[in-house]
């Protein structure tokens, strides 16, 4: 069916696009048993603008749809993606001036069996940086480099997020804490929306703990994914030497997690903050 969306338009900067009110496209990620990060890439069928090369499944927005609705239509037109396994995540809007594209950020639980149509060539789970080494859309090409997920550690003030619910924890520090190490074993490899907005992949998590809660730290063994550190005095002080230490020497992003105001200023440049409901909803 022809959406009254369909025709080219030459925006203000002189280019000529598809999609007479925007266009839009679904970047759907999921993460396998390996933990490695996958996207759902589109080889784009020769006879397309463009054809032969890879991006994500999009297209032309129509009247009555949103971004979303427009993204989400173009999965399932193109790739087979059905809208209840999708969770989105955020997007990325790119306006030229009389024409935009809107890439609508997702993810999904696992990956799943993705069904061609006659504009994809191919569809393809693709490794993230798989994807640098085919020959992209142009205009994806462009996007990519912003969009893709950065590995990040996570940094947990433990007391904080702890005492964020009152379930009880005061009778049992050191249990509360032990159920927290346990919840976070979830966020293994979990793919999230960064406190910028940007996508992250988690690779490494901190869990800080402090007084009676250290009691905690001998629960389980760590297995270098999941980190306990017993703070010996603050546990603020212990929580800016974790994010210190995660941010030397790597690219990859640090996220704290604590509603603590003074620690959060005490936090080291392109060192982000969340507060708790951000970790809870990752482990919800
Ligand atoms: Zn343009």
């Amino acid at each position: 069916v022809r959406g009254d969306g369909d025709g080219w338009v030459e925006c203000a900067q002189g280019h000529r696009h598809w999609g007479r009110l925007g266009a839009a496209g679904l970047l759907l990620r999921t993460v396998d048993d390996a933990g490695t990060v996958r996207v759902l890439a589109q080889h784009r069928a020769e006879w397309t603008h463009d054809g032969g090369t890879w991006g994500i499944p999009g297209g032309a927005r129509d009247s009555h749809e949103d971004a979303a609705e427009a993204a989400l239509r173009e999965g399932f037109e193109e790739a087979g993606v059905p809208a209840d396994v999708v969770r989105l995540r955020g997007n990325h809007r790119v306006d030229h001036g009389g024409w935009s594209y809107t890439t609508l950020l997702a993810d999904t639980p696992q990956p799943f069996d993705l069904v061609a149509n006659a504009e994809s060539a191919e569809l393809r789970w693709a490794r993230e940086e798989h994807l640098d080494s085919l020959p992209l859309h142009p205009g994806f090409a462009q996007a990519w480099p912003g969009l893709r997920a950065a590995p990040a550690t996570v940094v947990v003030d433990g007391a904080n997020v702890v005492g964020s619910r009152p379930d009880g924890w005061w009778r049992d520090r050191a249990g509360a804490a032990a159920r927290l190490a346990a919840a976070l074993t979830g966020l293994r490899s979990r793919l999230a929306t960064g406190p910028g907005g940007e996508a992250l992949v988690v690779r490494r998590t901190v869990l800080v703990l402090e007084g009676a809660a250290r009691a905690a730290m001998d629960a389980e063994p760590d297995d270098g994914w999941l980190v306990r550190v017993a703070a010996d005095g603050s546990g603020d002080d212990a929580v800016v030497a974790e994010a210190v230490a995660a941010r030397a020497g790597t690219s990859d992003a640090v996220v704290v997690v604590t509603a603590d105001r003074g620690l959060r200023a005490r936090l080291p440049d392109r060192v982000g903050a969340a507060g708790p409901s951000w970790l809870r909803a990752l482990l919800d």
